[in-house]
């Protein structure tokens, strides 16, 4: 991997040792020619593995004997271009220790330096424009290094060797301050001058590594209600970023492995439990018990929390709604100009948009919900070669891959392609990572569902270039992607637990357990149909899911409609809609099931984001135990027409618990737990007629922690051996990986 201090490391052994030679990048990855005595070289290699430096990623060392040829010395090669590239751009990586200890000692040549940074750290692929990783491909080609900067890139015993966007305040980029309508805001300090008016309320737009943020102080609710109201963001948390560590124990309630999870270079942004009482505005995160909270991880971000005013600021993606992040100057003036009351600009060019990645910890591994920055574009394994390929991924919170060989390159989180410059981000996006892995695809892999903007797209692209198509089914490829993170060569048992996919019948799937090999799939049980009426309507109003459940489940229209709060009108038209099928597909969801479980019970009518009616449900199931005191919460798997888990007797359960008055806390658990054991029966019976014993879970709804706890505790319970995604998402983020897993396999089939 080129840009994280490999080739000066290299050196420095090389050295030490006593070995002549040389090291250099070529397209294929690291090439080192050494001579010396036969101890050393041995030491050297052994060396070369252990003490390896933080960002560097070997995978795999490959060596062969050369025939000496007397020189002394050790030097660095320039990087070649030609050839098949393998060794990628890194990710970026948040300022290292030393760089931050710099930054804030004013004896230093670059104290207040927002740009700092060095081999260890730094921006890297949001920089790059394509390999080799070297300054002239980066947006740091216009900046000519100062006489000590140079000194420090040309030495190899330096902190700074090679360190490609090298800079200080002499040479490097600067900052300044604009007004919402661009017109120049002078002064002596801008980060200050930034400070004392988000101290004073005002929305910032601040330019960053992946794109900008925008920030309010997130202790000011007047503030924070301003910002969702310019940004047209009514319910969806937003992420608050605090100083260090300490100051985010004091936010939140943090295990030991979440604070190391916010310590990684990568510096995601970590749902947590937040602590009543912290001073975080209750507009932050409504409704929920979590905070999404992150450290600081570019010098500029550290000079804010320098000053002890700033306590924590919220800081979300500078867009309006779902739209790509903004990243260029002028492009920011003019999409957040309506929005941010200044803007906190820089002149080190942004070439790749690149939002904040979320993870969270679900029993005890950690999640990718959002895979961004800090993660692109650092490559995934496949457990079998792949042709060259593309796959489009999904609709809402778009991700596509290319895959070569044993790997595959997922994009950053491009969001939904419907929204106003989606599908030029992917276009951009996708040119980018072609040409930065030299990969020209083969074949088109795209969902089965002829809705989503990503298939017609695919479909369009693959023609113009005469490339075969490959239809994978939505919960197919989830499964078969976290199968092939875990390089299981199948079958499996996969529980493909989500919102919305299509399915092979034409219905709308995601409550699935299914048995899977990476080319193809049977359908064992399903969550039993249930009528959505509206469709996409259910989805942002789940008192619809709820009112068809009920009725669905044998239940009086009026008790369903008085459950729900619904008029007679409306009782009327949804009854009739789902009498006469008008608008109403059938789904076996098991995100719509708990929509509908959460409109009920938490008579949450309508969603202002994805998921939410579930979201809140899980949390406000967290603080009941999970042992499950009422069976008939369970789904009762039946094999009339195909094997179906039942939900009627579990609503049955629902609505006597709450005319009973049991606790919608309790319902919550109740639910939850009733859920894990149905789908834990169905997968035990998927065993006894198969005999596999390795279930692989994803989809989205392996979002919700408790859920997924519940489900893993009882299939280990009941011996089975469970896998769940480590490297990408379990949402639709992840699905393209999964579509890239399937196609190969199906492609490698067709051409043995
Ligand atoms: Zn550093
Ligand atoms: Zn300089």
């Amino acid at each position: 991997m080129q840009g994280v201090g490999f080739r000066p490391f290299v050196y420095r052994l090389a050295t030490e040792e006593g070995l002549a030679g040389f090291v250099g990048n070529d397209t294929n990855g690291v090439v080192i020619e050494i001579e010396g005595p036969a101890k050393r070289l041995a030491t050297f290699c052994r060396r070369l593995e252990s003490e390896a430096p933080p960002l560097a990623r070997i995978d795999s060392v490959t060596v062969a004997a050369v025939t000496a040829t007397g020189e002394s010395g050790f030097r660095i090669v320039a990087s070649a271009a030609e050839g098949q590239v393998s060794t990628g751009i890194p990710a970026d990586a948040a300022t290292c220790a030393d760089c931050v200890r710099e930054l804030l000692d004013p004896g230093d040549r670059r104290y207040r330096y927002p740009f700092l940074n060095c081999t260890n750290c730094g921006p890297r692929f949001t920089i790059t424009r394509r390999i080799p990783y070297d300054r002239p491909q980066t947006s740091m080609a216009k900046f000519k290094m100062c006489a000590d900067c140079q000194a420090e890139y040309d030495d190899p015993a330096n902190r700074r060797f090679h360190a490609q966007p090298n800079a200080c305040a002499v040479c490097g980029p600067r900052i300044w301050l604009l007004g919402a309508d661009g017109s120049a805001i002078a002064s002596q300090d801008p980060v200050k001058a930034c400070i004392d008016r988000l101290m004073a309320g005002d929305i910032m737009a601040i330019k960053g590594i992946g794109g900008f943020h925008l920030s309010v102080d997130a202790t000011n609710e007047a503030a924070v209600m301003r910002l969702r109201e310019r940004k047209h963001r009514h319910g969806k948390p937003l992420a608050v970023m605090v100083r260090d560590l300490n100051a985010a124990r004091a936010f939140c309630h943090l295990t030991e492995q979440e604070e190391a999870l916010l310590m990684t270079a990568a510096r995601p942004i970590v749902l947590a439990v937040r602590r009543d009482g912290s001073g975080v505005a209750p507009a932050v995160a409504p409704g929920i018990p979590w905070l999404g909270v992150f450290l600081p991880y570019a010098p500029l971000q550290h000079l804010l929390f320098a000053d002890s005013r700033v306590r924590a600021l919220v800081m979300t993606s500078a867009n309006l709604s779902e739209e790509p992040i903004a990243i260029d100057n002028d492009e920011a003036l003019e999409r957040l100009g309506k929005i941010a009351d200044a803007f906190l600009m820089h002149d080190r060019e942004i070439l790749q948009r690149c939002d904040d990645s979320v993870m969270a910890l679900v029993d005890g591994a950690p999640q990718l919900i959002r895979r961004a920055r800090g993660f692109v574009p650092l490559a995934v394994p496949l457990p079998f070669d792949s042709p060259p390929l593309l796959a489009v991924g999904g609709h809402l919170k778009n991700v596509f891959a290319l895959a070569r060989g044993r790997f595959a390159y997922q994009s950053q989180h491009l969001g939904d392609l419907e929204n106003l410059g989606g599908l030029e981000f992917f276009r951009e996006s996708l040119t980018h990572l072609m040409q930065t892995f030299e990969i020209e695809p083969e074949a088109v892999a795209h969902d089965l569902h002829p809705g989503y903007l990503s298939t017609s797209w695919g479909k369009d692209w693959a023609a113009e270039r005469g490339l075969p198509l490959i239809a994978v089914q939505h919960h197919h490829a989830h499964i078969a992607g976290c199968m092939a993170e875990h390089l299981l060569e199948g079958p499996a048992i996969g529980l493909s637990l989500d919102g919305t996919g299509y399915g092979t019948d034409g219905k709308i799937w995601g409550g699935e357990v299914l048995v899977c090999r990476h080319d193809s799939f049977d359908r064992f049980a399903h969550l039993e149909y249930i009528p959505m009426p509206g469709g996409d309507a259910a989805v942002r109003e789940p008192w619809r899911m709820a009112f068809a459940a009920l009725t669905n489940a044998g239940i009086d229209g009026e008790l369903a409609a008085e459950l729900t709060n619904t008029s007679k009108q409306q009782t009327r038209v949804m009854a009739q809609m789902i009498e006469r099928k008008i608008n109403t597909p059938l789904t076996s969801s098991l995100g719509r099931l708990f929509d509908a479980v959460a409109a009920l019970v938490l008579n949450r009518r309508e969603v202002d984001y994805d998921a939410q009616a579930a979201i809140e449900l899980e949390g406000i199931a967290a603080d009941e135990d999970d042992r499950l005191d009422r069976r008939d919460y369970v789904p009762e798997l039946w094999s009339m027409n195909g094997v179906t888990l039942n939900t009627g007797a579990m609503w049955q359960a629902i609505v006597d618990d709450l005319r009973h008055g049991v606790s919608k806390e309790r319902i919550a658990a109740r639910f939850h737990s009733g859920v894990a054991e149905g789908f834990i029966f169905a997968t035990a019976n998927a065993r006894s007629v198969t005999g596999i014993n390795q279930v692989v879970m994803s989809g989205g709804c392996l979002h919700n922690r408790r859920l997924a706890r519940l489900l893993r505790t009882g299939l280990e319970r009941e011996g089975f051996q469970v896998f769940q995604h480590a490297q990408v998402s379990p949402g639709d983020g992840g699905l393209s990986y999964g579509q890239a897993a399937v196609a190969a396999a199906m492609l490698t089939k067709q051409r043995a």
